[in-house]
């Protein structure tokens, strides 16, 4: 899963990008549900957060680090639900 920094400056454009509503938010800065990011694996080639935010605060979540594999069976779980 990717994470949002505090450099956030809440503008709003990511979370409507997010294929799998994992965007929204929080109660200062905006967050990512690790549980609903597939870092975009099985809709885009590209994690469209990181496209779309201006200020590039969108990395790599190093406590919920994936492989493509799992990011693929927590994308079927999603849409299976
Ligand atoms: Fe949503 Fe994709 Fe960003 Fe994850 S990487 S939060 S799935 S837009
Ligand atoms: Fe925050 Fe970036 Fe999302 Fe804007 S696009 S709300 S700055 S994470």
């Amino acid at each position: 899963a990717l994470m949002i920094t505090d450099e956030c400056i809440n503008c709003d454009v990511c979370e409507p990008e997010c294929p799998n509503g994992a965007i929204s938010p929080g109660e200062e800065i905006y967050v990512i549900d690790p549980g609903l990011c597939t870092e975009c694996v099985g809709h885009f080639d590209e994690p469209q957060c990181q496209q779309v935010c201006p200020v590039d605060c969108i990395p790599l979540d190093p406590d919920h680090r994936e492989s493509r594999d799992a990011l693929m069976k927590k994308y079927e779980r999603i849409t299976a639900a």
